[in-house]
């Protein structure tokens, strides 16, 4: 086979789609976000992000950064060694003991990053629970669709947070079998929230255990940041809460909470906890302060809240077509991949403003969009920009659509 000849045609197919996908290289400058500076053609330009997933701009809260210095003064750079053999740092006990607190839970088990928590957890305990049947929500993540793959166990789709749905197709199951419900609070790229409560009503009712994934949402929701399961007062019917360490607390890893068996059970059997490097201390450093931090402040969050309202608002105001959701992600829908790369390109190289397009397989095909997530440290006059230079662009496209007519 000619292997060279394979890569570039798959390549090319993706290029001739318009979902080729193009990194932008980004200097983030500490102090100063959201505003960054783009590296491109050999030259430098800045530019003010929008799609950050650093929700809170706690990646250069001093807090967060002055633990990680401190971290790294006193530990030095990695961890050294897998979490069994000499890898497992004081830091990282601190870390999981904070993590369970948030969750009102009795342990918890930290991971590589938050795609790693879900694949190793949920390929975990869905492969070793005997004959166990899975039940996924149809919108959730690659990390937990990869996961349950892993683990072989017979698995069903319900739609999309519905209820009723899964309660169906749990009933279509024989009841003295162990089964596993999976699901998300806040939807990455839609940005809607699930009936968690609902959810759990349904799973109780057949026995199943419950595993949410608040990836979208620690941080952001509750009164201690414990996500959209603290905000609905329910945390303490999910059998597991996962997270990310790399969002909200703008660092990075990810992790697990649960009962002390529950978690001793996937520590001691989940190969992808098992056989690598834990995260360096410093990390997990960075990622307890920025818990502590945001368990006491809610100020971060009461501005996030104020800013994605007031950025809706004005794009709405605008006539730029947003889909309507509870959450802090505004997707911007454009719902073609050509067109969205070349919106995508524009605010780049005319208006300094960085919003990556999402195409398949992110989101279904013509449902491409720009995905803006606004932040507590973006300013009135960002906001501004930004929806004067939506406007700008849309008023360009109508008036090539109409010159097409
Ligand atoms: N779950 C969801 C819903 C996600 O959107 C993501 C990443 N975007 C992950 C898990 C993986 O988290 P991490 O980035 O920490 O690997």
């Amino acid at each position: 086979m000619d292997y060279e000849a394979f890569f570039g045609a798959e390549i090319a197919g993706l290029r001739r789609e318009g979902r080729y996908r193009v990194f932008t290289d980004l200097e983030r400058h500490s102090g100063n976000f959201p505003h960054a500076t783009h590296h491109h053609d050999g030259g430098t330009r800045p530019v003010t992000v929008w799609c950050s997933n650093d929700y809170l701009g706690m990646g250069q809260h001093p807090t967060v950064t002055g633990a990680m210095h401190e971290a790294i003064e006193r530990c030095g750079a990695g961890a050294g060694g897998t979490r069994n053999i000499s890898g497992t740092n004081h830091y990282h006990v601190l870390l999981e003991a904070e993590l369970a607190d948030l969750h009102g839970k009795e342990a918890a088990l930290l991971f590589t990053s938050g795609y790693v928590s879900n694949w190793a957890a949920l390929g975990t305990l869905a492969g070793k629970l005997p004959n166990c049947a899975v039940f996924s929500d149809s919108e959730n993540h690659a990390s937990m669709i990869e996961g349950i793959r892993a683990s072989r166990a017979e698995r069903h789709i319900f739609r999309h947070n519905d209820p009723e749905d899964l309660n169906r197709k749990l009933a279509l199951v024989d009841p003295s079998r162990p089964k596993l419900v999976a699901f998300e609070s806040v939807y990455s790229m839609d940005g809607d929230i699930a009936p968690i409560d609902e959810i759990c009503d349904v799973a109780e009712a057949h026995g199943a255990l419950t595993y949410l994934d608040e990836v979208h949402a620690v941080g952001l929701y509750g009164t201690r940041g414990g996500g959209i399961s603290e905000r609905d007062g329910c945390a303490h019917r999910l059998d597991v809460i996962e997270g990310t360490l790399g969002k909200a607390f703008a660092v990075h890893g990810g992790y697990i909470t649960a009962s002390e068996k529950l978690c001793d059970f996937v520590r001691s059997f989940a190969s992808g906890f098992i056989f690598t490097t834990s995260l360096p201390p410093a990390v997990a450093a960075g990622a307890a302060a920025s818990i502590r931090h945001l368990k006491a402040s809610g100020a971060e969050r009461a501005r996030h809240q104020e800013r994605v309202a007031r950025v809706r608002a004005a794009l709405e105001a605008a006539n730029i077509p947003t889909l309507p959701n509870d959450s802090h992600i505004v997707p911007v829908m454009v719902c073609d991949p050509v067109l969205c790369k070349a919106i995508s390109d524009t605010l780049l190289d005319e208006f300094g403003i960085y919003v990556q397009p999402i195409n398949y397989p992110t989101v279904p095909r013509g449902t491409e969009r720009l995905r803006i997530t606004p932040g507590p440290l973006h300013t009135d006059a960002d906001i501004a920009h930004l929806v004067d230079a939506f406007s700008e662009i849309w008023g360009r496209i109508g008036l090539r659509q109409k010159a097409a007519e």
